[in-house]
């Protein structure tokens, strides 16, 4: 007798086929995609979307910031759906599979339990959200954000992109403002499938992680004062020098996440010197410290820490120094039910797993606010993403939307 679950599998080559598909709208200029939110190309993305929803017997419903959900229809018309999707809209010089291989591995579940007669007792509703990139308008993950109630709708129709469009705007020029309230749907619960984004997976010959954090993040931005001098001219003793404060500080932090291992990182990754020039030193340096833990405790006492420290370092060498936290997430915790029943149904199909943290932000994380929620991972080469070279296998891509078929009819409930 075959195991259970053993025939239980996605089409992988039918994945594969509408990933390809999907990636030919808003192709990008060294093979990946630039798809980016609320463009003719999202528009386009998203028509072939529903169109293969519908084909797969599904009604498509759009909320008031455009995000789409296809429902499949359960046995029981008082259960919660269970959920089940990701993000289409790209960087713009983006992969073709971050968020893309989510929506349409959830796509494919839907197929598949076509295909094999499967019913459940809960509707499963297949999730597009809109703008999770938030590369062409800021924050990342503002539609689900708005979904969840950490924003306000108009709040978001406000944000604009670098040319001044309003994103309020760009949604109804494309024509996907929909008629729902959003977040009005409530849900059973939540499953996000994702490529890894990092070098995990692939470096310890996993096929899937099972996710059980989403990491807290802090950003602080510091603004430190010093005094323009020549470099030439002015004495060690007489300088004021904003960058040496700024790279002292960087050495601080590297020691901070240091001391907090395991599960903390931190570091810099963006800074402006005034003038920034050759023969100048900064009068004036500007950046971001990021810092990331999924253990809200140690995610705190390391911005505590970087408070303490960084006025001292600036205070020794005459710089003033002002520290602004510009941006936050709280830890996530997946729920532990749906946790077990991804590392169950990896086990079950005989696939390799390892418990993984999320160490960038998905939807998923706000989902979280709202329902159990959970994800799974499939390794990428080279843990390399937001980046046109993102790459997987078409293996890993079925491996994972396997497990994801396995963990979601679970959820929702096979019905004989
Ligand atoms: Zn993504």
């Amino acid at each position: 007798m075959a195991a259970p679950g053993e025939n239980m599998r996605i089409n992988g080559d039918r994945l594969w086929d509408s990933l390809m598909e999907m990636a030919k709208i808003g192709p990008g200029i060294a093979g990946g995609n630039n798809r980016q939110t609320l463009t003719d190309a999202d528009a386009e993305g998203r028509a072939l979307f529903q169109k293969w929803c519908e084909a797969a017997g599904m009604t498509m419903g759009v909320d008031k910031i455009g995000n789409m959900f296809a429902t499949r229809p359960g046995e029981d018309p008082d259960a919660l759906p269970v959920y089940v999707g990701s993000h289409l809209d790209t960087q713009p010089t983006g992969g073709k599979y971050d968020g893309v291989l989510g929506v349409l591995g959830a796509l494919e579940v839907v197929r598949s339990m076509n295909d094999l007669n499967i019913k459940t007792k809960h509707p499963i509703v297949v999730t597009n959200w809109t703008n999770e990139e938030g590369a062409r308008f800021a924050p990342a993950m503002l539609a689900s954000g708005v979904f969840a109630g950490m924003h306000e709708l108009d709040w978001a129709y406000e944000r604009t992109d670098p040319e001044g469009k309003k994103f309020g705007d760009e949604l109804k020029r494309i024509g996907w403002v929909g008629d729902e309230e959003v977040g009005a749907r409530k849900m059973h619960a939540y499953f996000e499938y994702h490529i890894e984004q990092g070098p995990i997976l692939e470096a310890e010959e996993k096929s899937i992680g099972v996710v059980t954090h989403c990491q807290g993040l802090w950003w602080l931005e510091f603004t430190l004062t010093g005094k323009e001098a020549h470099t030439g001219s002015t004495p060690m003793n007489m300088r004021v020098n904003a960058g040496l404060a700024m790279a002292r500080i960087l050495e601080m932090v590297q020691g901070v996440a240091m001391d907090a291992q395991p599960g903390a990182v931190g570091g810099v990754g963006q800074m402006f010197f005034t003038p920034n020039s050759r023969n100048v030193l900064p009068g004036k340096v500007v950046f971001t410290v990021d810092i990331r833990s999924p253990d809200e405790k140690k995610l705190n006492g390391m911005r505590a820490a970087i408070e303490a420290a960084a006025p001292k370092i600036c205070d020794e060498l005459g710089v003033k120094c002002s520290i602004e936290a510009i941006g936050h997430f709280d830890p996530v915790t997946f729920d532990p039910t749906l946790v077990a029943s991804v590392r169950k149904a990896a086990e079950d199909l005989g696939y390799s797993h390892m418990d993984l943290i999320s160490g960038a932000g998905h939807d998923a994380c706000w989902a979280a606010k709202v329902a159990p929620a959970t994800m799974v991972m499939c390794p990428c080469v080279g843990g390399l993403s937001h980046n046109e070279a993102e790459e997987i296998s078409k293996e890993w891509a079925a491996a994972g939307a396997d497990v994801l078929m396995r963990a979601v009819v679970e959820t929702a409930g096979i019905v004989e």
